[in-house]
Parts: structure tokens; C-alpha cells; sequence
């Protein structure tokens, strides 16, 4: 597409190829010719179906927030838990970190993105564009893949499972508002189109000429999507102010040192146990395997798969493609750039759900510190556990896919 000069571009995020913003049917969704990216879909009334999302959101999240969401009653006593509960459990537990951790994925993130859409959407419904809008969007956008509701929710699901048999489970409203909050959270997230919301905006592209379609010839805001030519004078997006670079900076280095760390934490995390559960006053502490272990002994076999996955292998499998990532651009390799994208994504995607063993413990523990006969309580393992996992997941924001796609280019022009 080197031959355009509509205003009417977009570049692919993943691999910087240049398309038409051509239009599609309601429902359908465009992606990138060569790595199979998703470029845009077509919701109708985009943005004022995602105001109204939003607004059913922030609503379910406050009852979510306010009224117990699980009971556990054991020889008569029942302790109530609140969302809020998990991280605090571990805080009192000694974990602070976990706590904290806990608390801004499953709580603070989702708030503030709920919160920041809905002050961008309500602004563009009364006709204005709103203020600041380029800070709020990119701190959006940095929230965004850490605002795990869903993970939280497979979380409280498989505590509830691993807690019938040692104690009655009821279930609060909250609960129930916290189920209905997955699917209209993630409506709202994919009905907001960023190409409609930056349309509105009173600063407007400039058409390229010919040969400032070559990516080394042109900026691409990694926060808007807005595309300019390439000067010395130029720091700015000068429609959301994000700085502007024509790669993630440092990415291979960065990248390799992330994947190094996590590595190296991967050991502790699986030998050190990451939780005990005392019951009627005996118990031992376990690690992550003797805890899948543990499942299977108890005939959950279902459960057993959920944990072995998601905290075994995914972690393990996040770090090996990345590496394999990192060595095939060294190489300059050409080989099956668009697959290799492919393999990039899954990283970005799957990676999140491991923080699904952190949550179990934290539920886990909020719920059962009944007395000295039921207790379960983190230990030190599952600290290590939770920085593999954000590790993990900073490697992969700061790899750049776009780095693959180059070493084509060059080929093709060499
Ligand atoms: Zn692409
Ligand atoms: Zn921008």
C-alpha cells in the first residue's frame, strides 16, 4: 500500500503495514493482510454503546464492591468476605505485597479504567472533546492488561469448588454482580473504538506523500494511532502528546533482561510452597506441583488441569517463546514472520491467567481464618510466584513484534 496518500491510513500495531480504513458490515472485524492482527471492527453506535457499558459497569462494580460475595460456615460460625477482603487477608498474613498486588489487579485498575472511559465517553456525548484526553487514554491503555476481572473471577470459581468439602460455601449478592460484571466489562472494553473516539478530535492527519509511507520515513503513535511523517523537530503526538518513537526503545535488551529475571524466579517459585492449609490443627505447607497433586489425590481432576496450566505451564511456555522470539531476531531470521507474530500474541494473552494461583491463595485465606483448627495461609513461594508472573507479562509488553516484520523488510530490500 505504498502507493496512498488517503488520509483514511492506519498502520498495524503488530507489524507496521500501512491500510485503507476501508468500511466493513456491523459485527465484522478487519484484520492485517500480512501478520492477522485485529485492525478494527465495525460495532454500530460505537461509542454511545460503550457509554452505556460503562455505566452498567461502574454500577455492578460498586454493588460488587459493597455486599459480602462468598460466606463460609463452619460448626456454627459464618465469616463474611468482601472483594476488598483477599488482599487485605494478605496484608494481615504478613504478604503486604501480595495484598497490594491483589488489590490493584482485581479493584483499582478495573476502577480507574471504568472510570477514565466514562469521563472520555460522557464529554464526546455532550459534543466535546474532552480535555487531557491523550494522558487518560494512555494511562488507560497502560492499565488495561492488568485489570484482571476475569482472572479474579476463574479465581473465587475454583476456590468455592476447592472449599466444598471443608466447609458450607454461601453465596453472597456480590457474587452475583461480579458475574454479571465479566461479560458487560468486556463489552464495553471491545465496543470502544479507538478510530471513532480519535476521529472526533479537532487535530486532523495530514496526508503522506509517497515516500513518507515507509516506515522508517514516518511516526506512528503508539498510544492513537496517529501517522506522520518523520521530522527532527517532531517529539510529540501532537494529538494525544504521547513521545513519539519509531520502535519500543531498548526493546531486545529490556526484553532479555525480564525474561532472565523470571527465569531465574521461576525456581524459588516452584520449589518453595506457596500456601498451607491447616485443618482440625495438622497440616503442611505446599507447593504449587504437590497442590496439583493434592487435587488429583482428591478426585478433581478438572481443577487439577486448570492449576497445572495455568501456573506451570503458561508461565514456563511464556518464557520459552519469548526467548525463541529474542534468538530469532538476533539471527535476522525471515522465518514465518507471520506465525511468529502469532506466537507473540498468545504470550500477551495467556499470560495474565496465571495470576489465577494468586488469587485462589488470596480468596483462600480471606475466607478460611476461621480459628487455629481451619487456617490457610500464603508463604513465601507464592510471592515468587507473583513476580514471575508480572515479569513475564512486562517481557511481553516490552517486546516489539514490529522488530520481526523489519528484518523482512530489509531482506526484501537487500
Ligand atoms: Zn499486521
Ligand atoms: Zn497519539
Amino acid at each position: 500500500m505504498a502507493n496512498s496518500t488517503s488520509t483514511e491510513i492506519i498502520a498495524c500495531h503488530e507489524c507496521d503495514h500501512l491500510h485503507y480504513h476501508e468500511p466493513i458490515p456491523i459485527g465484522a472485524k478487519a484484520n492485517c493482510r500480512y501478520c492477522g492482527n485485529l485492525l478494527y471492527r465495525h460495532v454500530s453506535n460505537s461509542l454511545e454503546r460503550s457509554l452505556a457499558l460503562y455505566i452498567t459497569a461502574l454500577m455492578l462494580f460498586i454493588l460488587a464492591n459493597c455486599f459480602p460475595f462468598l460466606s463460609l460456615e463452619l460448626g456454627g460460625r459464618a465469616v463474611d468476605t468482601l472483594l476488598f477482603s483477599s488482599g487485605w487477608a494478605m496484608y494481615q498474613l504478613g504478604m503486604g505485597e501480595l495484598g497490594l498486588l491483589i488489590f490493584i489487579t482485581s479493584i483499582l485498575f478495573p476502577l480507574i479504567v471504568i472510570v477514565g472511559r466514562l469521563y472520555l465517553l460522557i464529554f464526546v456525548r455532550f459534543g466535546t472533546f474532552p480535555p487531557y484526553a491523550g494522558i487518560i487514554s494512555r494511562t488507560i491503555e497502560a492499565l488495561l492488561p492488568w485489570s484482571l476481572v476475569g482472572v479474579f473471577m476463574l479465581g473465587v470459581l475454583i476456590s468455592i469448588v476447592k472449599l466444598q468439602d471443608l466447609a458450607n460455601v454461601i453465596y453472597g449478592p456480590a457474587l452475583l454482580a461480579l458475574a454479571l460484571l465479566l461479560p458487560v466489562y468486556t463489552a464495553a472494553r471491545t465496543s470502544f473504538s479507538h478510530a471513532e473516539f480519535w476521529s472526533q478530535s479537532p487535530v486532523s492527519m495530514h496526508e503522506l506523500k509517497q515516500d513518507e509511507t515507509e516506515p522508517e520515513n514516518r511516526y506512528t503513535c503508539h498510544s492513537c494511532g496517529f501517522i506522520q511523517a518523520k521530522s527532527d523537530s517532531v517529539q510529540r503526538c501532537p494529538r494525544c502528546e504521547a513521545s513519539l518513537h519509531h520502535r519500543k526503545q531498548n526493546s531486545i535488551e529490556k526484553t532479555w533482561a525480564l525474561v532472565i529475571a523470571a527465569s531465574v524466579l521461576l525456581i524459588p517459585a516452584n520449589v518453595l510452597p506457596v500456601m498451607t492449609v491447616i485443618r482440625f490443627g495438622q497440616g503442611e505447607p505446599s507447593t504449587i506441583l504437590s497442590g496439583v497433586m493434592k487435587l488429583i489425590a482428591a478426585g478433581m481432576w478438572g481443577l487439577a488441569l486448570i492449576v497445572f496450566i495455568a501456573s506451570i505451564v503458561v508461565p514456563l511456555m511464556k518464557l520459552i517463546i519469548l526467548i525463541f522470539l529474542l534468538i530469532t531476531l538476533h539471527s535476522k531470521s525471515v522465518w514465518r514472520p507471520r506465525d511468529r507474530t502469532l506466537l507473540y500474541r498468545v504470550t500477551e494473552v495467556v499470560g495474565a491467567w496465571s495470576m489465577v494461583d494468586i488469587y485462589l491463595v488470596g480468596v483462600l485465606s480471606a475466607l478460611v481464618s476461621l480459628d487455629r483448627l481451619s487456617t490457610i495461609r500464603p508463604e513465601m513461594g507464592a510471592v515468587f510466584f507473583a513476580a514471575v508472573v508480572v515479569i513475564t507479562m512486562f517481557a511481553a509488553q516490552s517486546f516489539d513484534p514490529r522488530l520481526i516484520w523489519d528484518n523482512v523488510r530489509n531482506k526484501k530490500q537487500t
